[in-house]
């Protein structure tokens, strides 16, 4: 269930490029083309939803993927003592610019205590 106009419904296709770190049948995670970290990966369901306001009772285990992965990928970046930061934007309020729902994986060094 690809959105024909979506770049991240591409990038879970391969139909453009992406610095893919992870897929499997739920969710593709490749690194962010504009890193605000070291690390910085973005973990991204395979089906197109546009939002946390997508998710039913349907998507548990992909959403549950979307989490379990993290410590995976946190031990492949050496990531896992030092810590990370998890992010998910939604509508504008959240500042989403691409409406395709995606957790932020942030690390490698200290970030502001401080929201926003
Ligand atoms: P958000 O503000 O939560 O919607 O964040 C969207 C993120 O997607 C930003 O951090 C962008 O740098 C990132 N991004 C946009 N296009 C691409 C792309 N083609 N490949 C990798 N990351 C991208
Ligand atoms: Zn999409």
């Amino acid at each position: 269930m690809a959105n024909q106009d979506c770049i991240f419904c591409k990038i879970v296709a391969g139909e453009i490029p992406s610095d893919k770190v992870f897929q499997d049948e739920w969710v593709t995670a490749f690194r962010d083309i504009n890193p605000l970290a070291p690390t910085h990966i973005l973990i991204i369901p395979n089906n197109h939803l546009t939002s946390t306001n997508d998710l039913t009772p349907y998507h548990a285990a992909m959403a549950g993927r979307m989490l379990t992965v993290v410590p995976e990928l946190a031990a492949k970046e050496g990531i896992v003592e030092s810590g990370y930061r998890l992010i998910m934007n939604t509508g504008p309020d959240g500042n989403q610019v691409v409406m395709h729902m995606h957790l932020h994986l942030l690390g490698g060094h200290r970030m502001k205590h401080a929201m926003g």
